[in-house]
């Protein structure tokens, strides 16, 4: 479902008779739907109401980047007309959807006549806190993931119950023999994947499991930190899902470098912007997982206002677990990058970061910041 804002009043069918939509109502529909609406011109998608004013939109962004991120005028225009063009590719990719090609179901069924079902790829998600707070289960095809990032608890798993031997192990990514041809629909989201990402060695056979999950009526969470050739891949087939597709990318902060270190095989920061832009352009719900946060507090609030208007949906905010245990890494860049994470992961500087960031539209917390929020409710002193 979007919300949408009414550009022109309209006549629309109900359960309850005909009735007058009036100029300026708000509405939550389906965008599959309302895609002939939307294409006379009578709704305009809430993330592109600047386009009833769009040179109010772009002061609005050219303040919020000068106030925020202190760019100086000549760079706040170029985003703002920037984000301006990208708003207007977004409402002309609403217009319509795509059902999958026929190549692309003739890929699936051959898939699903091939592939046994000795895994069960779906499982329920027994906790409240971690994937549990974006899903009721989650799907898995694989084990090992190429992104090989040092903090991944799935490669602690994987070890820990003999899944894999060691780290270079788990960077073999292998596909495991499971089948979704006769998927159920499940009454939560699914999240998919939450133990590996969708690189390139998994794509063609999660984009089937997509399908087969998605074809029954299920709303899935895409968890990924993106490649260009899976993001392309996905939105070009699954236009016609986006109503039920959240894509939430996993970006650390804006630190090329940063994600260099702690996620060596996943693609760099330049590609996931590609990837969000891309999405969001192509009409896809979008999210971003800041968890764990690689960059310091003041950091991640700027990749807040610097992203905000290309994420439909929310921007998680996370710390990493045990980033302790690597303060004292035998690879000095790691254990000094530790260390300041360590500090900025202090309870004083997040409870002032969750002041100044809490009330924002987009802003979610994880349990590792909701447990310091919670230690600290009531505190006057603060
Ligand atoms: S992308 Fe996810 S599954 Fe892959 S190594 Fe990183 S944290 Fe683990």
């Amino acid at each position: 479902m979007f919300d949408y804002i009414v550009a022109s009043p309209f006549n629309m069918q109900t359960t309850d008779g005909t009735k007058l939509i009036a100029r300026g109502e708000a509405l939550s529909l389906s965008s599959i739907k309302v895609a002939p609406v939307v294409n006379n011109g009578f709704l305009i998608e809430k993330n592109v109401s600047g386009l009833l004013d769009i040179q109010s939109a772009c002061e609005t962004r050219i303040s919020i980047l000068m106030e925020k991120l202190q760019l100086d005028i000549a760079t706040a225009k170029t985003r703002a007309n920037a984000l301006a063009a990208s708003l207007i590719a977004r409402h002309d990719s609403l217009k319509s959807f795509s059902h999958p090609s026929t190549e692309f179901l003739a890929e699936v069924a051959e898939f699903n006549r091939i592939t046994k079902g000795y895994n069960k790829p779906i499982t329920i998600i027994d906790s409240d806190t971690g994937a549990g707070e974006w899903a009721g289960y989650n799907c898995n095809i694989g084990t090992g993931c190429s992104h090989g990032c040092l903090y991944c608890y799935a490669e602690k798993m994987a070890k820990r119950f003999n899944r894999v031997e060691n780290y270079e192990a788990w960077l073999i990514e292998s596909l495991r023999e499971s089948s979704t041809a006769k998927c159920k629909k499940y009454p939560n989201w699914v999240m998919f994947p939450t133990t590996h990402d969708i690189t390139p060695a998994y794509l063609p056979a999660y984009c089937c499991h997509l399908y087969n999950i998605l074809k029954v009526g299920n709303k899935v969470v895409l968890v990924t930190k993106p490649h260009r050739l899976s993001i392309e891949a996905i939105c070009s087939e699954f236009s016609s899902f986006r109503d039920n597709m959240i894509i939430r990318f996993t970006i650390g902060g804006l630190d090329n470098d940063a994600l260099r270190v702690w996620e060596p095989g996943a693609p760099s920061l330049q590609e996931r912007l590609w990837c969000l832009k891309y999405a969001f352009e192509k009409g896809f719900r979008t999210s971003i997982s800041c968890e764990p946060m690689l960059v310091s507090c003041e950091e991640a609030e700027r990749m807040y206002y610097s992203l905000e208007p290309l994420v439909t949906e929310n921007i998680w905010f996370g710390k990493m677990n045990n980033v302790g245990s690597f303060t004292k890494h035998s690879d000095s860049e790691i254990a000094i990058r530790a260390a300041a994470l360590k500090n900025s992961y202090k309870d004083d500087s997040i409870i002032q970061f969750v002041g100044k960031m809490t009330d924002l539209p987009k802003v979610e917390w994880k349990d590792s910041v909701k447990a310091v929020i919670n230690k600290y409710a009531g505190d006057e002193s603060l």
